[in-house]
């Protein structure tokens, strides 16, 4: 096989069984990158990570010399929050995902900016910024980097609006330790449509603008079962739902994004002849990437993807089902 171009591209894989798992399984499947919760998602409490089970992911991450990997924040964090107790549980867990990130040498922590409940988007965002700045201080030095993710943007979830990341960054004591995760069903979910070339680089231009692409350090890369201004959160596979695949093209095609981490975070099962999804995803997203460069010459069959129907589909064997029990215990959203 020749050499594989730098495209970044991962999932979130599971570390059942030990972190180094996800590595092996990111490396098996041809990945460049993976992202991993490094605690349960939906527990307050957790015990100190066990000292072989860093050891043996460090010395796998050492040998695949990976320097882009990402971790997922809790649920339960909400830094939005007006309710007291809560903000400071939410800044205490934090903290700790950002020191098992470094302990893991996991260069960024996706977390949801999180809803300011019953309070203003105002009062919501100034959490925020005194949550991100205590973690920060707290973390002084670190290498990891916190990734604000653009939300769907129901009820009073603070990122659903490329004002809201835009207006936290440039409030911050250490702006250099915070980013942003841009979800590409999150955000056609939260309204914004990126479904022609023409439309998803208005929607980049006004993410420069406000937010600033140098600060976009994640991609996840999911499709979306619901359309624009949906407020729905639910991941699809790539170029089977709403997203659009020219907002995939483009991520894929941008020179801007070569190395920053692109995530999958669809669903993990295995279409009947027992292709991974990831698999069949992967190869969708790289044909995308791979257009341009034979967009003069003849086009392989592989290189010109029918929209709304990944590569490899019907090499998977099932015309137009779903898997029929996609497995849903480890949802990412
Ligand atoms: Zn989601
Ligand atoms: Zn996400």
């Amino acid at each position: 096989m020749p050499a594989m171009k730098t495209d970044m591209l991962g999932s979130h894989l599971s570390v059942a069984g030990g972190y180094v798992n996800a590595l092996r399984e990111a490396e098996r499947l041809g990945m460049q990158t993976v992202q991993i919760f490094t605690k349960n998602q939906r527990q307050w409490k957790a015990s100190p990570m066990d000292p072989a089970a860093m050891n043996d992911w460090l010395t796998e991450l050492h040998r695949l010399k990976w320097t882009q990997t990402v971790s997922h924040a809790s649920y339960l964090i909400n830094l939005a929050t007006p309710a007291d107790e809560h903000f400071a549980k939410s800044i205490d867990s934090m903290t700790d995902e950002v020191e098992r990130a470094e302990a893991l040498e996991v260069r960024y922590v996706v977390v949801h900016p999180g809803s300011s409940l019953d309070s203003s988007e105002e009062a919501g965002i100034d959490r925020l910024v005194k949550a991100l700045d205590e973690i920060t201080k707290r973390t002084r030095g670190f290498n990891a980097i916190i990734c604000l993710e653009t939300t769907v943007g129901g009820g009073n979830q603070i990122g659903g609006r490329f004002e809201h990341l835009g207006a936290i960054r440039q409030r911050l004591a250490q702006p250099e330790r915070v980013g942003t995760c841009f979800d590409t069903c999150h955000v056609t979910a939260a309204g914004y449509d990126m479904s022609t070339a023409k439309a998803v680089k208005a929607v980049f231009e006004q993410y420069d603008a406000i937010v600033g692409l140098d600060h976009l350090l994640c991609f996840h890369l999911n499709d979306s079962k619901f359309g624009v201004g949906s407020h729905r959160d639910r991941h699809e596979h790539i170029g089977l739902g709403e997203v659009g695949l020219p907002c995939f093209e483009h991520i894929m095609r941008s020179r801007k994004f070569a190395r920053t981490p692109k995530i999958l975070e669809t669903e993990k099962a295995e279409t009947d002849d027992g292709t991974p999804w990831d698999t069949i995803n992967l190869r969708q997203l790289r044909a995308l990437a791979e257009k341009r460069k034979t967009a003069a010459g003849p086009r392989s069959k592989a290189a010109t993807p029918k929209a709304g129907q990944p590569t490899g589909r019907k090499k998977a064997g099932s015309q137009t089902r779903k898997p029929s029990q996609p497995r849903r215990s480890r949802k990412t959203t």
